[in-house]
C-alpha cells in the first residue's frame, strides 16, 4: 500500500512538472503593442505643441485599448483591431474619420490584418460606408473563405456581417477638405509633400502570438480606383511567428513592387538577421536608394521592436509589458 503511494505521487510530481514546464514555454511572461500614424514629412517646426499633444493623446489611447486586451490573456488580433478601431475614429489620422481624399473628393479606404500564428489574413480595398475599415477585413479574414474583398462587394459583405454602416460624409473632416480644395488646383501628386497619415499596429500576446493590422484612406488625389500596399499582404502588412508582424506607411506603389513587409521577414527568415537589422536595410537602403520614402513598424516573437524611416518623421508608439514592468514610448520625429 505505501509502495502504492509513492508510485502515485511520484507519478503526479512528474505530470505537474511537464505541466508547468509546458506553460512557461506556451506562455510569455509579458506582451508588447506598437503603433505608427504615418511617416512623411513631419517635423517639430511643422507639428504646433497643440497638434503634438492631440496626437500623443490619440495613440495613447490607442495603446491603452490594445493593452486592455494583452494584459486580460487575449490575443494579438483582438488588440490590434482595438488598436486601430481607436486611430481610425480620430480625425487626426489617415485612416477612417479623416481620411484623405480621391480626386473626386471622396475617402476610399484600404485595411488588412494577419495572424502569425496560422498566417490567416484577410483585407478590404476601396470601401466607402464601413465605419472601422479595419472590423471588414477581420471580418473577411473570419468570415469569408477570401482574403482580399474591394469595392461594392466588400461593402456588400460588410453589410450581411452587420459592421457599422455611416454615410460616405462621415469620413471628409473640415481639414481634409480644406486640403483637397487646395490641391485640386495643382493636380498634381508629386506636389504634395506628403504626410501619409496611415495607422499601423503590431502585437504580441501572452501566448507568444503576432498579429498585424494596417488601416489607410490611401494617398491624396488618388485616382481610378487607386490600392496602395495597406492592404496587401505582404506589402503593407505580414505577420508570421517564425519571423516578424509589420505594418508599413509611405508611398504605397513602392511598398508593393518592393514587397516591403514581407521582405522584413524574409531577411530574417532566410539570413536569420535580427528585426532591427532586417527592417534598416529594407527601409533605409534598399527603398532609400530607390526613393521610396517611407517606414514601417516591426515586432518580433521575443518582443523585440524596429521603427525604422526614410522620411524626416513618423508617428510611433509602443508599450511594452516585460511581465515585471511596464515602458511607454511616443515619438514623432528622428
Ligand atoms: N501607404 C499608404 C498608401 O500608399 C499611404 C500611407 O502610408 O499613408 O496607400
Amino acid at each position: 500500500m505505501k509502495r502504492f503511494a509513492l508510485v502515485l505521487m511520484v507519478i503526479s510530481i512528474t505530470f505537474l512538472n511537464v505541466f508547468a514546464q509546458q506553460s512557461t514555454i506556451t506562455k510569455n511572461k509579458g506582451y508588447v503593442i506598437v503603433l505608427h500614424g504615418g511617416a512623411g514629412d513631419i517635423s517639430a517646426q511643422n507639428t504646433p505643441p497643440e497638434k503634438q499633444a492631440a496626437l500623443k493623446s490619440a495613440l495613447t489611447e490607442a495603446l491603452t485599448a490594445g493593452k486592455k486586451v494583452l494584459s486580460n490573456g487575449g490575443t494579438s488580433l483582438d488588440a490590434v483591431v482595438a488598436a486601430i478601431k481607436v486611430l481610425e475614429d480620430s480625425p487626426l489620422f489617415n485612416a477612417g474619420k479623416g481620411a484623405v481624399l480621391t480626386a473626386e473628393g471622396k475617402a476610399e479606404m484600404d485595411a488588412a490584418i494577419m495572424d502569425g500564428k496560422t498566417l490567416k489574413a484577410g483585407a478590404v480595398a476601396g470601401i466607402t460606408i464601413v465605419k472601422n475599415p479595419i472590423t471588414a477585413a477581420r471580418a473577411v479574414m473570419d468570415h469569408s473563405e477570401h482574403v482580399m474583398l474591394a469595392g461594392k462587394g466588400a461593402e456588400q459583405f460588410a453589410r450581411e456581417q452587420k459592421l457599422e454602416i455611416v454615410d460616405p460624409a462621415y469620413f471628409i473632416t473640415p481639414e481634409r477638405w480644406k486640403s483637397f480644395q487646395k490641391m485640386k488646383e495643382q493636380d498634381s501628386l508629386k506636389r504634395v509633400k506628403e504626410k501619409f497619415g496611415t495607422v499601423g499596429a503590431v502585437a504580441l500576446d501572452l501566448d507568444g502570438n503576432l498579429a498585424a493590422a494596417t488601416s489607410t484612406g490611401g494617398m491624396m488625389m488618388k485616382k481610378f480606383g487607386r490600392i496602395g500596399d495597406s492592404p496587401i499582404i505582404g506589402a503593407g502588412t505580414y505577420a508570421n511567428n517564425d519571423a516578424c508582424a509589420v505594418s508599413c506607411t509611405g508611398h504605397g506603389e513602392f511598398f508593393i513592387r518592393y514587397v516591403v513587409a514581407y521582405d522584413i521577414a524574409a531577411q530574417m527568415l532566410y539570413k536569420d538577421w535580427s528585426v532591427d537589422k532586417a527592417s534598416d536595410f529594407v527601409i533605409n537602403h534598399k527603398l532609400k536608394d530607390v526613393g521610396g520614402e517611407g517606414g514601417a513598424i516591426c515586432l518580433d516573437r521575443k518582443g523585440n521592436i524596429a521603427t525604422p524611416f526614410n522620411t524626416p518623421g513618423m508617428y510611433r508608439a509602443w508599450l511594452k509589458f516585460d511581465g515585471k514592468n511596464e515602458e511607454i514610448n511616443v515619438a514623432f520625429f528622428k
